[in-house]
């Protein structure tokens, strides 16, 4: 586990009240495994929105769902403060494609513009994808220490 998610679960505890030591094994684990797919950059605005819009449970943390809800929301922010992807005059007719000419026929490949954004979404760790939620799963698919939450 890295220590931003260790750091990262310390302050949410501090911050709701709970301590990590008392939190059950399991509970602590899911929220690890959980966390440990939200990239670096987004592990900061989502512990600061939790900590803004999640009601106290004294003792308990917010669950692994709504932390990754709140590190989606941090994802779309930290997306949009970009700004909108705009094609280029190079790719204004095929909007993130262009037309080159090889000597042996023209293809249309990706425009300069277009890598240029997704880099600078990769240099931020957010993507362009959502983060993945886990997977619902039905009620006896349970175990005893997760039904109780
Ligand atoms: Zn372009």
């Amino acid at each position: 586990m890295s220590d931003a998610v260790t750091l990262a679960i310390a302050v949410l505890a501090e911050s709701f009240n709970a301590k990590v030591e008392n939190l059950p094994a399991m509970r602590l684990k899911l929220l690890q495994k959980a966390l440990a797919g939200v990239p670096a950059p987004i592990l900061e605005p989502m512990v600061l929105r939790a900590i803004r819009t999640r009601k106290p449970r004294w003792g308990d943390l917010p669950a692994p769902a709504e932390l990754l809800e709140d590190a989606e929301y941090a994802r779309l922010e930290l997306v949009k403060a970009l700004g909108l992807y705009e094609s280029c005059c190079e790719c204004e007719d095929q909007v993130g494609w262009r037309t080159v000419t090889h000597p042996d026929g023209a293809k249309v490949e990706r425009c300069g513009c277009w890598r240029r954004r997704q880099a600078k979404l990769a240099q931020l760790g957010v993507g362009a994808e959502p983060l993945a939620l886990p997977a619902g799963r039905r009620d006896g698919e349970f175990t005893d220490n997760e039904r109780e939450w």
